[in-house]
């Protein structure tokens, strides 16, 4: 069975079509702040990767274009919440 994600642009979408950057909040630090090596390997390379429920930045690259933040379980691939990131003060692009 494939697993959907209800995209709230685009409605239930398989989730090949998204790209999944990581958690939220994610560990990189705010822009600007002045960081060394081993704190920039630490935000880009390591992860907790924590199982069960837990809040995911997705990208819907073959939908809509926009960035969601997907509350899910990675264990048993339930669904929960998807929302806009923007909407949520949470937007991937950091811009
Ligand atoms: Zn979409």
């Amino acid at each position: 069975m494939a697993s959907l994600i209800p995209c709230p642009h685009c409605g239930m979408r398989p989730k090949e079509e998204f790209t999944i950057r990581g958690a939220v909040p994610d560990n990189r630090p705010a822009w600007g702040t002045p960081i060394d090596d081993p704190q920039w390997f630490s935000a880009v390379y390591l992860r907790a990767n924590p199982r069960g429920r837990l809040r995911e930045h997705w990208y819907h690259g073959a939908g809509c274009g926009s960035w969601l933040i997907v509350e899910r379980d990675n264990m048993s691939h339930a669904v929960y919440d998807v929302a806009d990131a923007r909407a949520r003060g949470l937007a991937g692009d950091r811009t």
